[in-house]
């Protein structure tokens, strides 16, 4: 596909793979709206993607929060047209022993990673199906595919991000010509692992980060590139990427 021109909201942008995606996406002439609370860290990478010659549109959004969503789609709509690319990647994963009940933080995450997507799609989804046409990019995980000790309701979510990237495709690829992508990164070096306030936990998992030669953003990035920019005809429905390093 003809990335140049195309336009795509981008949840999470303000750091990690929500940032390496926008600048990625940016430098290839797709008009990147960045999407998340932290206006600062948008307004930021927005004026370094400009300098490089790119688009961009900040909306401060909470994806939690459907007001939010239905105000980052129609200024998107407004200042750059309909959303051809939505990649739902803002997420929280704050690991947690189950015993030990950071039972706001499960609900949090739950909010976050599967509620905010829902928000997401049911704004975009009627344009992408008037048109007939649109890619949706959901950030998964190894997580949504394995259940690791203190990963349990990070992993619920995520494999529900992975069961709804299935329903999508099999809904609206064939009738629609509108393509589904679920994207499940394995670790990468980002600021996700701030969230975790579980010391017990922490303490325990320290051994398996240790050894670990982590992604980096931008690897997840050129993934998630690799899989919008093929031709119309092609549907890349899952790509997982793991470091080397990691079993
Ligand atoms: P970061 O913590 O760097 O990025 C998370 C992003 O989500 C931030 O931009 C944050 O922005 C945004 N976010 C969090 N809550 C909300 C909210 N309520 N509304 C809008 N945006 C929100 O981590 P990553 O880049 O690593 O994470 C991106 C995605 O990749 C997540 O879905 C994560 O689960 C997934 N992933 C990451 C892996 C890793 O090893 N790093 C592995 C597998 C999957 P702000 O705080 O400004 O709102």
């Amino acid at each position: 596909m003809q990335l140049q021109g195309k336009v795509a909201i981008i949840t999470g942008a303000s750091s990690g793979i929500g940032e390496a995606t926008a600048k990625k996406l940016a430098a290839d002439g797709v008009k990147v709206v960045l999407a998340a609370r932290r206006a600062s860290r948008l307004n930021e990478l927005k004026r370094e993607i400009e300098k490089a010659g790119g688009e961009a549109l900040v909306v401060e959004t909470d994806v939690t929060k459907a007001k939010d969503v239905k105000q980052l789609v129609e200024q998107t709509r407004a200042t750059f047209g309909p959303c051809d690319i939505l990649v739902n990647n803002a997420g929280i994963m704050p690991l947690s022993y189950m015993k030990n009940l950071h039972v706001d933080e499960w609900l949090k995450m739950v909010d976050v990673n599967v509620n905010g997507v829902l928000h997401c799609l049911a704004e975009t989804l009627p344009d992408m199906v008037e048109r007939k046409q649109g890619h949706i990019v959901n950030i998964s995980s190894v997580a949504g595919r394995e259940v690791m000790v203190g990963s349990a309701v990070y992993s619920a979510t995520k494999f529900a991000v992975r069961a709804l990237s299935d329903g999508l495709r099999q809904e609206l690829a064939p009738k629609h010509g509108i393509r589904v992508t679920c994207i499940e990164p394995g670790a990468v070096e980002t600021e996700l692992t701030e969230t975790i306030t579980d010391d017990e936990l922490m303490n325990d998992i320290q051994g398996f980060f240790k050894d670990l030669k982590f992604l980096a953003s931008e690897d997840i990035a050129n993934a998630i590139h690799y899989a919008i920019s093929q031709p119309d005809s092609v549907h890349i429905n899952e790509l997982q990427v793991r470091p080397t390093s990691q079993g």
